[in-house]
């Protein structure tokens, strides 16, 4: 019997590329590839790149110099392929920079990867980065119950693609073009099928998450709010998140499923990049600090224990200390259970690059440290909060120490339990004992029949 073709599969960047790469291993598994950790061991690697700031696109250029070398050194004929937005932007100049590299292909062609392959397989290098007429979702194969069972009990669906927002410093419109909504029934579909073979957690995913605007079974358009309350009919499906929204598209409906769905995780990430309105205003974000407070409000009153992430860029062009200061102020007001901040990246092609006042490094650090130290406070503020508190925990991974199973609590911490009995997949209620600086420790009260919701108590409140 012949030998079957491995395949590694590297994924930078955000969930997208992770849900994306599981479809291109789903394609090539129905072409006869395995999946293997070790690149050395690959008859194929694929590298799924992101290119939302210029330092995650050069690692892609770092990783390909390492693989060259170690082809070389091994004299092997591994093909190496580029995916993702960095393939998407710069296609043919990856092909002149890296001559390792034997296949380009776009995020929106990835159903066509086997015929891609057998052209490489005929001696020539491939660069597909078209934005094809076909729906890439109607031709990559589902996954296999084997591949579901192996990836855990949690998983991404696909419910948009593409944004239409243009945030002037932002690459995505370009690399993902337009917003593109799936349908109701075939998000549905893939739903159930995830369920069927032992999923109990699902996340919505798309670059624009809560634009979603999909045909429904009723021939209307649905919104991310109709979407999330059929999917919670889903019998076995105990956990809903969805992610990344837009502060623009948090509508009354979606608000609604936040208090009415109670597999709806209290936990969302809404990006508000800024608390400066006028920076805002610069960022094309088309919308004030005043709207996101009102829509943190209105979160909290709808579901009094949610608690809030966001992203934060500093140092955007232009950007005075006195709109840093709003900055703070903002991320002090709201006390972040997490967040994630950046140094503003110049995006080739991006309204913000061509600005005039682009701020140096040394400024761009310096506010990132004073910034990242306000989120580090409110992170350990609502972690020391969860000291004691209830929780029901999905079982997602082995921990470190024989006996020990690692879960994520409704606010996607890390919790590491000691649960005899129990497996990767059950949920279990525990008591949090201790909080550490990555993770949570809980003591197993009892297995848990009513899955999702936490008490009332809202755990960091808005200061005044
Ligand atoms: N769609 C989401 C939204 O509207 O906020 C964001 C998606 S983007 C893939 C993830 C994060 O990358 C953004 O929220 C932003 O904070 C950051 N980002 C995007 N472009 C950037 C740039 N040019 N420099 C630094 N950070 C950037
Ligand atoms: Fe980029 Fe998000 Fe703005 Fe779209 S809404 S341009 S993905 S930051």
């Amino acid at each position: 019997m012949q030998e079957p073709r491995k395949l590694y599969v590297k994924s930078f960047g955000c969930q997208m590329n992770v849900y994306d790469s599981q479809r291109m291993a789903d394609a090539l598994a129905k072409e006869g590839y395995v999946e293997t950790q070790d690149p050395a061991d690959a008859d194929l690697v694929i590298l799924n790149t992101c290119h939302i700031r210029e330092k995650a696109a050069e690692k892609v250029y770092s990783e390909l110099g390492r693989l060259r070398k170690a082809k070389q050194d091994a004299g092997s004929d591994t093909t190496i392929a580029v995916a993702g937005c960095v393939a998407q932007a710069e296609g043919a100049e990856i092909m002149k920079r890296a001559p390792v590299v034997d296949l380009v292909v776009g995020p929106q062609s990835y159903h066509r990867l086997p015929e891609m392959l057998e052209k490489v397989r005929d001696g020539k290098r491939v660069v597909d980065t078209e934005f094809p007429a076909e729906d890439k979702f109607d031709h990559l194969p589902a996954p296999s119950a084997a591949a579901t069972k192996k990836r855990g009990p949690t998983a991404f669906v696909t419910v948009q693609e593409g944004c239409d927002k243009f945030c002037t410093f932002c690459v995505v419109p370009y690399t993902r073009g337009a917003e593109v909504s799936r349908s109701v029934s075939k998000i549905v579909g893939e739903a159930r099928a995830l369920v069927d073979q032992g999923v109990r957690e699902i996340t919505l995913i798309g670059q624009n998450v809560n634009a979603f605007h999909g045909e429904g079974p009723d021939g209307r358009t649905w919104g991310l709010g109709r979407l999330l309350e059929e999917l919670a009919s889903i019998n076995g499906l105990a956990r809903l998140r969805y992610t990344t929204s837009h502060p623009r598209d948090m509508d009354d409906g979606l608000i609604a499923a936040h208090r009415d769905l109670p597999q709806l995780m209290p936990y969302l990430h809404l990006p508000v990049q800024s608390g400066s309105d006028r920076i805002l205003a610069a960022m094309n974000r088309k919308h004030g600090r005043d709207t996101y407070f009102e829509i943190i409000d209105k979160l909290r009153a709808a579901r009094p224990d949610i608690a809030l992430s966001s992203d934060f860029i500093v140092g955007f062009p232009g950007e005075t200390e006195a709109d840093f200061e709003d900055t703070l102020d903002l991320a002090r007001r709201v006390g972040f259970a997490s967040a994630y901040s950046f140094k503003y990246s110049i995006r080739p092609g991006t309204p913000a690059a061509e600005h005039d006042h682009q701020l140096s490094e040394e400024v761009k650090s310096e506010r990132l440290a004073r910034l990242h130290q306000v989120l580090e406070a409110s992170k350990t503020a609502f972690d020391r909060a969860c000291m004691g508190r209830r929780f029901d925990i999905l079982l997602e991974k082995p921990g470190r120490l024989p006996g020990q199973l690692i879960g994520r609590s409704p606010y996607l911490q890390s919790v590491v339990v000691t649960a005899p009995g129990a497996g990767i997949g059950d949920f279990v209620t525990v008591d949090i004992t201790d909080v550490g600086p990555n993770s949570l420790a809980g003591q197993v009260v009892d297995a848990v029949e009513d899955r999702g919701r936490t008490s009332d108590r809202p755990l960091v409140a808005m200061e005044a």
